[in-house]
């Protein structure tokens, strides 16, 4: 018999990876979608429209994250082996224009789903898509999983809560609950307000003569960059273990703003300087530390490594803007 999987957030980047992966390998995906005033679920629109997947191996229920009774009513319906926690607000400057819904959706629906898990007569293994900002100002670099959390964001403070909570489940409720501390990852699903995503598609449309100029911040800012669709088989790869444990999930590489750029504007054979204006509106308080991981624990154990390059996660970004800008 198949394997049931419930996602929250499979709408967004992550949710719409880990869908296709698992539904490969034969899995019956459930996923929670709130209600909204379009029907249209872009990520997913290859398979919602695909009349030998949806409804048939692939199940869309309507819920929200601030609704827990409809959460645990899918819960006792579906009854999943497995459940990966991936929905929230994933947008750290947006944390400070709204905290408070940010330690709602991110803090809190962590814990009521933990909750609910702990009720059902046989609760489902359990991943939470935590992320690095936990570590905030880390006092050293690189960060692995015995890094101390000391968050510098509402978001990286909500996240702190949500992957603490986890931890406490497993410990004191011998639940299988795997937090998986993830560094930045990207794609051409990647969200619009993200930076990479910004300067992909800027890329393509001033190319395409649709715009002259692009805002950043900060150019120097470094990030640990890598592709999403590795970070879905990572997240399974933790659940699929005899032990439940926390893995970093990173390439262990920093690139800055100005190497995106660099590599974005080579791609459709601009030089990104005759464009780029910087902006103190965009820029963010220097990182103390450089923010990248050390992912030895997740290579050692769950046999996991990235498997694409900066360059070339960059390059499969901007081929796929300029393909939509074309399209357009
Ligand atoms: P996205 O922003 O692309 O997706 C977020 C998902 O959460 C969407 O499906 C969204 O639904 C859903 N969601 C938001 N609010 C609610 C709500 N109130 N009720 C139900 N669903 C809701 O994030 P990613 O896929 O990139 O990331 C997945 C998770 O991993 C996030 O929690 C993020 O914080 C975390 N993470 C991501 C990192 C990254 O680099 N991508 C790094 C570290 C952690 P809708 O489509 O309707 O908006």
């Amino acid at each position: 018999m198949a394997t049931t999987a419930l996602i929250t957030g499979i709408t967004g980047q992550d949710g719409s990876y880990l869908t296709e992966f698992l539904l490969q390998r034969g899995y019956e995906v459930h996923g929670i979608v709130r209600r909204s005033s379009t029907l249209e679920r872009s990520r997913l629109s290859h398979l919602y429209t695909d009349e030998s997947v949806y409804n048939r191996r692939l199940f869309l229920h309507y819920a929200d994250l601030m609704d827990p009774t409809t959460i645990r009513r899918i819960v006792r319906r579906v009854q999943p082996q497995e459940f990966y926690h991936l929905a929230g607000q994933s947008h750290v400057g947006l944390s400070f224009e709204i905290p408070e819904s940010t330690a709602d959706l991110t803090a809190m629906a962590t814990l009521r789903i933990l909750e609910i898990l702990r009720d059902q007569p046989d609760p489902p293994r359990f991943l939470y898509a935590g992320s690095r900002e936990i570590f905030g100002t880390a006092a050293a670099s690189p960060q692995d999983e015995t890094t101390p959390v000391n968050p510098n964001s509402p978001y990286g403070c909500a996240q702190a809560f949500a992957v603490q909570m986890t931890r406490i489940y497993r410990e004191a409720h011998g639940f299988f609950c795997c937090n998986a501390i993830c560094y930045n990852h990207e794609s051409p699903r990647r969200a619009e307000n993200f930076v990479t995503r910004k300067v992909t598609l800027s890329a393509a449309r001033i190319r395409a003569g649709l715009q002259q100029t692009l805002h950043l911040g900060d150019l120097d800012a470094a990030r640990d960059w890598g592709y999403a669709g590795d970070y879905v088989d990572a997240m399974w790869r933790m659940l699929q273990q005899d032990q439940a444990d926390d893995y970093v999930l990173a390439t262990g590489e920093l690139h800055t703003i100005r190497d995106l750029l660099d590599i974005a504007f080579e791609r459709v054979g601009l030089d990104w300087s005759q464009h780029v204006v910087t902006d103190p509106k965009f820029r963010r308080p220097a990182d103390a530390c450089a923010p990248v991981g050390n992912a030895d624990r997740a290579r050692r154990v769950l046999g996991w490594k990235p498997t694409r390059s900066f360059r070339s996660l960059i390059h499969m970004m901007v081929d796929a803007d300029m393909e939509r800008v074309s399209a357009s």
